[in-house]
């Protein structure tokens, strides 16, 4: 497995969405490559980020400003 294959599968190794095997592979990979370790830091910290600013948004919240929207999309539409 090379730079380019770990690139190409680091946001499903993050998502833990990846098979057993193809995630040793990446493991080893990033024991030796320590720029793909680096990537995958920051691929990190971006994901992570990402997911705490959507957690603090209630659900309904988003539900109702997703719901606003598309209401005021039909309007003008018509
Ligand atoms: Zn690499």
């Amino acid at each position: 497995m090379g730079c380019n294959d770990v690139q190409r599968v680091i946001y499903f190794f993050l998502d833990d969405s990846l098979t057993e095997s193809k995630k040793q592979d990446i493991g080893k990979h990033l024991n030796v490559c320590p720029e793909c370790g680096q990537r995958m830091r920051i691929s990190k910290r971006i994901r992570d980020f990402f997911r705490r600013r959507m957690q603090q948004i209630p659900a309904p919240e988003r539900f109702k400003t997703r719901l606003s929207r598309s209401i005021r999309a039909i309007r003008v539409d018509f």
